[in-house]
This record gives C-alpha cells, sequence and structure tokens, in this order.
C-alpha cells in the first residue's frame, strides 16, 4: 500500500473515531477492509470517504459510519454465527467476517452475489457462506442442515413495518439483529435483543437510508432494484 492510501484509511478511522464508534475490534476490521476493491472502478477515489456510493442494479455500499454503528451494536464476539441479508457488493460482510467465527450472507440478485462472492475469494476471506435467496424468509435448508439459529442478525434493507418473522424465528435467545425500518425518507435503524422465547426488546440506534428489502429472488431481465 502508497503512504497516499495509507493515509486515506487512517484518515476514515479518524473520522469514525470522531463521530463517535469507540470498539477498536470494528475499527480495525474497517481499516483492514479494502474498501476500494468493493466499488466500481470510476469510484475508487471516493472509496475512503465516509459516505455511500452506488454498485449498479440501483444498489448501494452503505456508508462506512452505518456500517461500523450497525457492527458495533451487535457486539459481536469471534466465536458468533452471524446472519446477513443482502450481501450487495459483500463490503460489510467482509468487515464481519473479521469480528466473527462466520458470516452466513443472502442475496437476491444473482448478479450481485456472483461478484461479491468472486471478490471475497480475490480477498481471502474463507469464514462466510454466500447464497442467492429470498432473505426475508431467513436461512434455508441445505441438503438437510441448517446452520440457525445466528446469535446475531444484520439485514442491510429495509423492512417497511417490522422484521420479517422469519428472521426473528432464526435468532438465538439472547441474540441481537440490527435491521432498519421504515419507508423511503423516514427509516430508523432498529436494535432488537431476543430476551426469551417470545419477548424482545428493541433500541432506537440512528435515522438511515437503506434499499427496501424486496420479496423473492431478482428476476435478472425485468427488475433491476
Ligand atoms: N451489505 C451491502 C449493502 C447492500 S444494499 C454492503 O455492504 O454494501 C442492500 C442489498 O439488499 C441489495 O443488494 C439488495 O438486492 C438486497 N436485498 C433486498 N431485499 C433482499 C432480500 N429479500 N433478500 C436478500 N437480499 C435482499
Amino acid at each position: 500500500m502508497n503512504t497516499q492510501a495509507a493515509n486515506k484509511r487512517i484518515r476514515l478511522i479518524m473520522d469514525l473515531r470522531t463521530k463517535g464508534i469507540v470498539d477498536t475490534d470494528v475499527l480495525s476490521a474497517i481499516e483492514r477492509t479494502p474498501r476500494e476493491e468493493f466499488v466500481p472502478a470510476h469510484s475508487r477515489d471516493q472509496a475512503w470517504e465516509d459516505m455511500a456510493l452506488p454498485i449498479g442494479l440501483g444498489q448501494t455500499i452503505s456508508q462506512p459510519l452505518v456500517v461500523a454503528k450497525m457492527s458495533e451494536a451487535l457486539e459481536i464476539m469471534d466465536r458468533d454465527m452471524v446472519l446477513e441479508i443482502g450481501t450487495g457488493c459483500g463490503y460489510q460482510c467482509a468487515v464481519l467476517s473479521h469480528l466473527a467465527r462466520r458470516v452466513y450472507t443472502i442475496e437476491r440478485h444473482k448478479h450481485l452475489s456472483i461478484d461479491a462472492q468472486k471478490r471475497l475469494e480475490r480477498l481471502k476471506i474463507r469464514n462466510i457462506t454466500a447464497i442467492v435467496a429470498d432473505g426475508m424468509k431467513g436461512w434455508p435448508t441445505i441438503n438437510g442442515s441448517n446452520p440457525a439459529p445466528f446469535d446475531k442478525i444484520i439485514v442491510t434493507a429495509a423492512a417497511r413495518a417490522k422484521p420479517p418473522q422469519a428472521l426473528f424465528d432464526q435468532l438465538k435467545i439472547g441474540g441481537k439483529m440490527i435491521i432498519p425500518v421504515g419507508i423511503s425518507g423516514d427509516q430508523m435503524l432498529k436494535l432488537y435483543k431476543r430476551e426469551s422465547e417470545e419477548a424482545y426488546s428493541v433500541r432506537d440506534i440512528l435515522p438511515v437510508r437503506f434499499v427496501p428489502l424486496l420479496p423473492d429472488i431478482s428476476d435478472e431481465k425485468n427488475d433491476m432494484i
């Protein structure tokens, strides 16, 4: 890495600290994840700025501050099994891979998932399992096995009114789920904790702007969102 690139990374980490991120494991996971590998070539210059960027198919790579906030709020332990809904370009997932034991990630756009998987392979990140499916239904049983329930769940697309029930069902008791809830222009990042079989507590974290959580697998020919 040249000095200029190293400086950009350090500036972003300092920026995140100023904005209230204190978890050093999270800051170091962000520092170790080469964000320029996750953005289109023409956006590389902005890769280490604290901003969301378009990644094609109408989707975006989340703002580093939001990635950091979500990761920090989940209090991920190194033995945790994490489920992510909305792989996108794979950036959030790559950050989580440095904090958790394994990350299971679901994307409804086949092209995005394939690109993300290639990218993560190139970066030699091996503790990720990525599939194409409708994440609103939770992790599917494949060949009779299912890693659920998960210690932590992170949803990087916004649910309209409340998180899908299937995701609550796949959360361990004592586990946490972070998810943006609300319609475009009025979304709140919410942190749920499963207190018992039936009971959840919930806390507002930050107003955010995410693309909507959509049902079913995308029909690549007609559906560009
Ligand atoms: N985590 C990504 C951001 C993804 S943007 C990052 O780090 O950059 C949100 C993603 O959620 C989009 O790629 C969108 O296609 C996907 N998505 C929306 N609804 C979904 C669903 N039901 N299941 C799986 N993925 C979904």
